[in-house]
């Protein structure tokens, strides 16, 4: 999965909380949902992004 597929995701978690409708388990992110929490999604996608931010940090490290 590439970062612009990650960015669809993501809008489409947008897209869901604004029509209260609750889609988790349609997002691929959702394989890092952790249902017992509340707005797992919104979690699973903070823990993306950091992930991906932490990524973007090691590979600027190495030549
Ligand atoms: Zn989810």
């Amino acid at each position: 999965m590439d970062d612009k597929q990650k960015k669809i995701d993501f809008d489409k978690w947008l897209e869901s909380e604004r029509k209260h409708q609750d889609m988790c388990g349609t997002y691929d992110f959702c394989k890092y949902c952790d249902k017992k929490l509340e707005n797992p999604c919104a979690k699973a996608v903070e823990a993306i992004s950091k992930a991906l931010n932490e990524t973007a940090y090691v590979s600027k490290k190495r030549p």
